[in-house]
């Protein structure tokens, strides 16, 4: 009889199939649906979430991993922690209270939100002031009972765990840290004795905090927080869930009075597995063991999953593991099954949440199976995965050449930057503090009306090129009329700054409904590097050459740097990521090339996304920045001394990597402002930075026009420490969101702060 190991999962994708889940939420924000209905479809969505999975045959299947907007806002809003500013004086906190916080409302700013650990969904950071906690509701009981008395499903409640709470929230100091948890302990403990009472089996506490790294007074933290638990909840199975790395050092973890500990054995370069095999896995633990990837979208290596489980079988006994994604399916699309546009190859080497689930099940079937009945659907799987390796776009003999020709390529410029400043001023001849922007310009809804006429067909491309020109033509006109000192030539054939690219080099697929939650309802469907990127023809020089014959001013050329295409895409897993950012960066030194060939010698190669690939442990910062930056400077360094590479970077924290910055050696850099009040700009006066700065002077992210003295005061501020002759004035980063209107009043009024300084210098 085939002995099937325990299953588990640690959370399900909330926004259902066709993005219902969004729709359902747009609807009610628009005022389109109310209350009552809401609820009642959302359920509707829920339910057949835990269908999915119990048909999946999952074990273990988690509840109150869904949500109305964010898991870290449920937990705020749970436990009562309502910033003051909304007006909360206790009690349920009501849908309306609940939105505000994520989305603002006419009294009062939304809260903050910010990147969930090293992925792209963003959560609400819970702001613990002076609020004593209460158990506002039970949300995880909720959930359990719903699944129980709808599904039959006996479900497994999942929490934030205290110390990742904490670890995530602001409004205290950081020292304070310990006496905020002892403030929140006896609600903890409240809702876990609810569920005990209820007769819950296990709780899975997400920890992924620990991941990021422990000191001695952290592991002291997750004692008292955990013995507290053991000793007041004694009849909960506790599941203390890590992912996204190796939880290191492990002992701290094993020691911790729970009895099940769930480790990331495919995100954790392999350091897991290491430290299970020296420390051994204590008897009376049980081991969660995320063997499916749950961050990428790729078939599993059946076979390789199979000795993985088997070595983790010598230091568990088979009663004592559970199999299960190596993090929540949050991170991956819904299902394959939509994706007929693909060739069959392709789709069958891809595996979304559904398909990930049924992985899980067939691996833990078969690894426990002696007579070899699963061995039909493992030589299917293995025949898929051989089928796709197989492609020939994804070995390319030339592109392989290439890399390899990249290693001996001079990774610098032909002259250090202080010789090109001399040549570039002499060529360029600027004036003090220029003026311009970050490339786009508002994307109207004719704009995106045309772009959906020529991919539907109804225009041809002559017709929708002409359109493009046309916009273009207007922008320049725009652009020299508020006196701008370098152009753009507005990026409107552009939907997404990585998609248009991707579209253009080999290497990319696009799914139909590969969606994943970005923020909120919002959703995003990063595009599939599959396989060898290259570069295939110009992609950008078109539009920029034509918007250049239009003026005597510079415009310039506009790409996505190969960091930020890494980093907003679905990456193969057969490479690493230092390789596939390789082959972006050749392709992207291609269209440098052919850009520069064509005349255009100011370039802006835009990073915004350097930042969200650093690893989220601090000793692994070092080797990425390095491989991120020559990424760059390979992609930018073919040009002339004379030729001006720029870079962009949204708003992010730059403190500690002005170093890699400045390394990255592009003429110019433009960074934001305003929103940080000069914070920002300080980290680079206080190290020294000595490359030109493009000074974000003010927030495109509100429709705000902002006053000339506002921005006048934020260049003044720069000027006061670094040269006046380092600085260039720009929005904060692209206008394609906002109305020509606010675009034109902004940038005149930011021209015209510009003119003021320049007299006063
Ligand atoms: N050049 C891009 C634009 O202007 C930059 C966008 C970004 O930084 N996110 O839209
Ligand atoms: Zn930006």
């Amino acid at each position: 009889m085939a002995n099937k190991i325990t299953t588990s999962s640690l959370g399900y994708p909330r926004i259902g199939r066709n993005r219902e889940w969004k729709k359902l939420l747009e609807a009610f924000w628009g005022g389109k649906i109310n209350e009552a209905v809401f609820r009642t479809e959302m359920a509707g969505l829920q339910l057949q979430h835990l269908k999915t999975q119990q048909e999946a045959g999952i074990t273990l299947i988690p509840v109150n991993d869904f949500t109305f907007y964010d898991h870290v806002l449920d937990t705020a809003a749970m436990f009562g922690i309502i910033p003051p500013r909304y007006g909360y004086d206790g009690g349920e906190v009501s849908l309306d209270l609940y939105f505000a916080m994520a989305r603002g409302n006419t009294e009062a700013t939304a809260c903050e939100m910010t990147k969930w650990f090293n992925t792209n969904y963003h959560y609400i950071v819970p702001e613990i002031g002076e609020q004593n906690p209460s158990l506002t509701a039970n949300k995880p009981l909720a959930a359990y009972r719903f699944a129980k008395e709808q599904a039959g499903i006996e479900g497994k409640p999942v929490i934030i765990g205290l110390y990742t709470f904490l670890k995530l929230s602001k409004g205290f100091p950081a020292a304070d840290i310990q006496s905020v948890a002892e403030r929140f302990m006896p609600v903890y403990v409240q809702l876990l004795q609810e569920l005990q009472q209820e007769g819950v089996s296990w709780v899975q506490i997400d920890e992924p905090a620990v991941v990021t790294g422990l000191t001695t007074e952290d592991t002291t933290l997750l004692e008292s927080i955990y013995s507290r638990i053991a000793v007041e909840v004694p009849g909960l199975k506790l599941l203390l869930q890590t992912y996204f790395e190796a939880a290191e050092p492990l002992e701290a973890l094993l020691k911790l009075p729970v009895q099940g500990i769930g480790l990331d054995f495919v995100h954790d370069g392999g350091a897991n597995l290491e430290s299970v095999r020296q420390l051994g896995w204590p008897e009376e633990k049980w081991l969660f063991a995320g063997i499916i990837d749950g961050r990428n979208i790729w078939r599993s290596d059946a076979d390789a999953k199979l000795e993985l489980v088997s070595d983790l079988s010598t230091h568990v006994p088979a009663s004592r593991l559970v199999l299960q994604p190596s993090c929540s399916l949050l991170h991956v699309p819904v299902s394959v099954q939509s994706e007929d546009r693909l060739k069959s190859s392709v789709k069958n080497a891809l595996a979304f949440a559904d398909e990930k689930l049924a992985e899980l099940s067939l691996i833990a079937a078969a690894a426990g199976d002696e007579q070899g009945s699963y061995a039909a659907a493992l030589a299917e799987s293995r025949e898929a995965l051989a089928r796709f390796r197989a492609l020939p776009e994804r070995g390319r003999r030339d592109v392989a050449e290439q890399v390899r020709a990249l290693e001996q390529l001079p990774d610098s410029r032909s002259l250090p930057y202080a010789e090109r400043l001399k040549v570039q001023r002499e060529k360029w001849q600027l004036p003090l503090l220029p003026t311009t922007t970050i490339g786009s310009f508002p994307q109207t809804a004719e704009v995106r009306q045309a772009r959906l006429k020529w991919r539907k067909g109804v225009w041809n491309q002559e017709r929708y090129d002409g359109f493009v020109r046309e916009q273009i033509e207007g922008a320049i006109a725009f652009q020299e009329e508020l006196g701008l000192d370098v152009l753009v030539h507005g990026e409107f054939e552009r939907t997404d700054m990585v998609e248009f690219f991707g579209e253009k080099l080999a290497g990319y697929l696009f799914t139909k409904g590969g969606w994943v939650q970005s923020y909120g309802s919002r959703c995003v469907k990063p595009p599939v590097i599959y396989a060898d990127v290259a570069f295939i023809e110009p992609m950008t020089v078109k539009e920029s050459v034509y918007a250049q014959s239009l003026t005597k001013l510079p415009v310039k050329g506009m790409l996505t740097g190969p960091v930020t295409i890494l980093n907003w895409s679905f990456v193969r897993d057969d490479l690493s990521r230092e390789e596939v950012a390789k082959q972006i960066a050749l392709a992207l030194r291609q269209e440098v090339q052919a850009l520069e060939q064509a005349g255009i010698e100011m370039i802006q190669v835009d990073e915004p996304a350097i930042r969200e690939g650093l690893p989220l442990k601090a000793e692994d910062h070092e080797h990425y920045l390095n491989w991120a930056v020559r990424s760059f400077r390979i992609a930018t360094n073919p040009v002339k001394a004379t030729t001006q590479i720029h870079t962009h970077m949204c708003y992010s924290d730059f403190n500690d990597m002005i170093g890699s910055i400045s390394a990255m050696d592009a003429d110019v850099i433009s960074i934001e402002t305003s929103r940080s009040h000069g914070e920002l700009i300080a980290s680079f006066e206080a190290q020294e930075y000595d490359k030109g700065i493009g000074l974000g002077v003010y927030d495109i992210h509100s429709p705000r026009v902002p006053e000339v003295k506002e921005m006048a005061v934020s260049i003044e501020r720069a000027l006061r420490v670094l040269d006046a002759e380092q600085f260039w004035i720009n929005p904060d980063c692209g206008l394609k969101t906002r109305g020509w209107e606010e675009t034109e009043a902004a940038l005149r009024n930011m021209v015209q702060a510009a003119e003021i300084i320049r007299k006063e210098a």
